[in-house]
């Protein structure tokens, strides 16, 4: 895969668990015009992340997707004022992990586990 498909393949995953879960808005990933130093970030509704990263370097699908995931979360929370996703089992807010090769959501109630991958929210 190039650079540019782990990107928007990343990008549709962390939209698709938006769109499972009821978060309307659309998720955008470019760079900002004021964006000196060129980085790709993650927008919603007008709003981008406070990091991203660069388009020429190489990005392993795994760590990216936890990134994604991880800004993503950060632009709902400030836009829509609320945490993004949240468990079914606990009601709190998940975070976006590496574990065992895999990206996922996890939930730190009833002694932590994980909730589904990214990408495959219900
Ligand atoms: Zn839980």
């Amino acid at each position: 895969m190039t650079t540019n498909e782990v990107l928007d393949n990343t990008v549709l995953a962390v939209q698709r668990d938006m769109a499972a879960t009821g978060v309307a808005g659309r998720l955008g990933f470019d760079t900002p015009e004021w964006d000196d130093l060129g980085y790709l970030r993650v927008e919603y509704k007008g709003q981008y992340s406070s990091y991203g990263l660069r388009a020429d370097e190489e990005h392993e699908p795994v760590a990216t997707l936890v990134l994604i995931a991880d800004l993503a979360q950060e632009v709902i929370a400030e836009q829509d004022g609320k945490i993004w996703p949240t468990c079914p089992a606990h009601s709190l807010g998940l975070h976006p992990k590496q574990a065992g090769g895999a990206a996922l959501w996890t939930c730190k109630g009833g002694g932590g586990h994980a909730v589904a991958a990214i990408g495959e929210l219900e």
